[in-house]
């Protein structure tokens, strides 16, 4: 059995099967053409604020209406479908994935390599301790060492549990995320900072950490995500 597990492993290495269904792959890339479909990336129109995917690259309405307490946000793939997945995979036991998509956002994030620091949004010590790491914080440090920023790993600390946000309208994630997240102003004063965290949604965790760094005298903050939802003028609470 032993060997032939050893034996399959020497033929069909980990990244020679597809990454979101397992199937076997020849062309030595990530995902089967089927799944291929399913992951979009952040290549195409993007909202020069947000960075999320939008049909031209404009302005979304919502950063229209109101200007982000982050400067510019990018992230490497869209939150739906296959990259939906993929985060979840990246959650839950896969934290290799780190690598994938700080290679992914490497070149995106070029123009903000002039910043003091990488910080992540954090998790309560409980919840690292039952996921087994931050994931937020991982993509941090291989964001870290890919464009040498300094990481700062003590610039935020959640000191409130939050409610799972997926039900909540836009005004209760709000409500729900006041009061989470302290920032350390001897860390981050005076600072040009680049935030990671996996996911951005609505936006409202980048907001309420955003507020919180510059109520603590960061300067400036770029906001980057492992994946970003679509920007859609008919999105409601999204
Ligand atoms: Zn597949
Ligand atoms: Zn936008």
């Amino acid at each position: 059995m032993r060997l032939l597990n050893w034996l399959d492993k020497q033929f069909f290495p980990e990244n020679f099967t597809c990454e979101l269904c397992g199937r076997e792959i020849f062309d030595g890339g990530r995902f089967c053409a089927d799944c291929a479909k399913t992951v979009q990336f952040n290549d195409g129109e993007t909202c020069p604020v947000c960075g999320r995917k939008t049909a031209t690259s404009t302005l979304c309405l919502e950063c229209k209406a109101f200007a982000p307490a982050y400067k510019k946000a990018a992230s490497a793939i869209v939150y739906a479908d296959g990259g939906a997945k993929l985060i979840y995979k990246f959650k839950h036991g896969n934290a290799y994935l780190k690598d994938y998509f700080a290679d992914l956002l490497q070149d995106k994030c070029a123009e903000f390599a002039n910043a003091d620091g990488i910080c992540f949004v954090p998790m309560t010590k409980s919840d690292v301790r039952k996921r087994g790491y931050n994931q937020a914080e991982l993509l941090a440090k291989a964001l870290s060492e890919r464009l040498s920023v300094p990481l700062i790993k003590n610039a935020l600390t959640k000191v409130k549990k939050t409610e799972q946000q997926k039900s909540l309208s836009k005004a209760e994630r709000e409500n729900n995320l006041k009061g989470c997240f302290k920032a350390d102003g001897k860390v981050v004063k005076g600072k040009t900072l680049i935030l990671v965290d996996d996911v951005m949604t609505t936006g409202a965790t980048a907001e309420a950490v955003c507020t919180e760094l510059k109520k603590r005298g960061a300067l400036a903050i770029y906001f980057v995500t492992a994946a970003s939802v679509e920007y859609k003028v008919n999105n409601k609470d999204e």
